[in-house]
């Protein structure tokens, strides 16, 4: 092993870091990922959302809950960009995203991140794509989705369709 190499920016050939997928808690979310879709924990009884999820309702406290779509799109609730590398597979710098999904009730937001220094403030629009990251030890397949602005919709200005 060389010395560490020095923060640059990711390229495709970079190594990444698998989510573990099988984990009971996160398994679904990662099995719909795999398939292409978000799906968010529901409460089959009260309708609402269990995010993070729980092994039951937050809300009315049930145990029939079950993994639901969710939109493939949002808006950036928060972000910061990360100048201090912590790890030498996430090279610096890169941004952390908070989004909000459309058309969820606050609270459900996923954590994403996109290279370098973004140009993302409060509200920029956002949609998931999929990254394959191949398979675990167990052969399941590990997909992460990941977050690109949305040019499209981020060039035909704000739409606010509260
Ligand atoms: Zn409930």
């Amino acid at each position: 092993m060389s010395a560490a190499p020095a923060a640059t920016a990711a390229t495709p050939d970079t190594p990444r870091l698998r989510p573990l997928v099988t984990e009971r808690g996160s398994a679904g979310f990662f099995s719909a990922a795999a398939r292409r879709r978000i799906e968010i924990l529901t409460c089959e009884d009260c309708g609402r959302r269990i995010h993070l999820p729980r092994p039951r309702c937050v809300h009315c406290g049930s145990t029939n809950v079950s993994w639901t779509p969710a939109p493939h799109t949002g808006t950036v609730y928060s972000h910061t960009v990360v100048e201090h590398q912590v790890h030498p597979l996430f090279p610096v710098p890169y941004t952390v995203i908070v989004v909000d999904l459309d058309g969820e009730e606050d609270g459900v937001r996923l954590i994403g991140n996109l290279p370098g220094r973004a140009e993302v403030t409060a509200g920029t629009p956002v949609r998931c794509t999929f990254e394959d990251l191949g398979e675990d030890a167990a052969g399941n397949p590990v997909v992460l989705p990941v977050w690109e602005i949305d040019t499209e919709r981020a060039s035909s200005g704000t739409e606010e369709d509260a």
